[in-house]
């Protein structure tokens, strides 16, 4: 029985020798098998240099793929479980945040427990400010709302799960990855195992506050058709009170007769009317937009190397 580590780095040059060892350590003198598989997505510092460096010292254990460039993290584990040949494949951070010492414990308790496919490391206490888990609260619950599939707040994508489910990911054709929709829609019987996230080891974080925006409105649009409805409900709306009010103005014309005043109501009705179907295109293009990336068919990821086993390989 093996498990696969498949880790993402981008810009991790302090870390990825540290987590070999780290990793080492935890599963020295346990019954488990591991490996590695580096995915080095188009880091812009030594990253590349030192997973070479430790490919070469431990070319049992660790294998290396480099990506043509930054495709960002979903891509990234992408690229990771296709080349993972683990019975066990658990996704790990390079920064050391999630300890490889719970992924012993995440294999364990599948080996003990085959109803499940599963374990997910979820955070009952985050370590950030107030505002940030009020914004995430809002959004898991609106997303819960509105999304068919449920998503599971504090859930992180720090999870060990069998062979199946990594094939369940890799057949999923999307060019757009939410993984944590993903996982959620694929199903499988999930344990959700409570941990605390450690601090960075070194580097810094790749998530900026315009970047997690971007994210999330991603998973929204990625899970639900909602806002479409939405554009029909609002179009439905406000046809009804346009209605009304024509009849209302045509019923104060033949009453009262013409009037020529009622220069603010034309304006404010056409404001109010182009206003919303701005909206609505927009709805309507974030839509387009990712029926055109998707219809495009481009690959997720492209790798450039793969180093494994004791030879080297070049794909384009
Ligand atoms: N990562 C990646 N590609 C990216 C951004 C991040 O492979 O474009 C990797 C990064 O190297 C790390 C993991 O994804 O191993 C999580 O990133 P980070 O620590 O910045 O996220 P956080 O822990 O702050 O949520
Ligand atoms: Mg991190």
């Amino acid at each position: 029985m093996k498990v696969t580590l498949v880790v993402p780095c981008y810009n991790e040059e302090k870390n990825v020798a540290l987590f070999y060892e780290v990793a080492e350590a935890a599963f020295q003198n346990k019954k488990i098998e591991y490996d590695i598989v580096f995915v080095n997505d188009g880091s812009k510092d030594n990253t590349y240099k030192e997973l070479k460096a430790l490919f070469t010292a431990h070319s049992d254990k660790v294998s290396v793929i480099n990506l043509s460039r930054n495709f960002g993290k979903e891509a990234a584990i992408l690229a990771g479980l296709k080349r993972a040949s683990g019975d066990y494949i658990a996704l790990v951070d390079a920064d050391l945040q999630q300890r490889p010492e719970i992924v012993v414990d995440m294999v364990n308790y599948l080996e003990e427990h085959e109803e499940y496919d599963v374990v997910a490391a979820y955070q009952e206490h985050r370590i950030e400010g107030k505002l940030m888990s009020g914004v995430k609260k809002m959004f898991y619950s609106l997303i819960n709302k509105v999304c068919d599939i449920e998503f599971y707040a504090g859930a992180s994508d720090f999870r060990t799960f069998r062979r199946t489910v990594a094939e369940a990911l890799i057949n999923m054709p999307e060019y757009h990855r939410f993984s944590k929709g993903l996982f959620s829609w694929i199903g499988f019987n999930t344990h959700y195992l409570p941990y605390v996230a450690e601090e960075r080891n070194a580097g810094e974080t790749k998530w900026s506050v315009k970047k997690l925006m971007k994210y999330a409105l991603e998973g929204f649009m990625s899970f639900t058709t909602m806002p479409l409805r939405f554009a029909t409900y609002l179009g439905m709306i406000v046809s009804v009170c346009a209605v009304l009010y024509m009849l209302f103005v045509i019923i104060k014309t033949l009453v009262f007769g013409e009037a020529v005043p009622g220069y603010p109501t034309i304006v404010t009705l056409i404001l109010f009317l182009s206003g919303v179907q701005l909206l609505i295109l927009g709805i309507l293009g974030e839509y387009l937009a990712r029926i055109y990336v998707q219809g495009k068919g481009r690959p997720v990821y492209i790798e450039k190397e793969f180093l494994h086993g004791s030879k080297e390989e070049s794909e384009k």
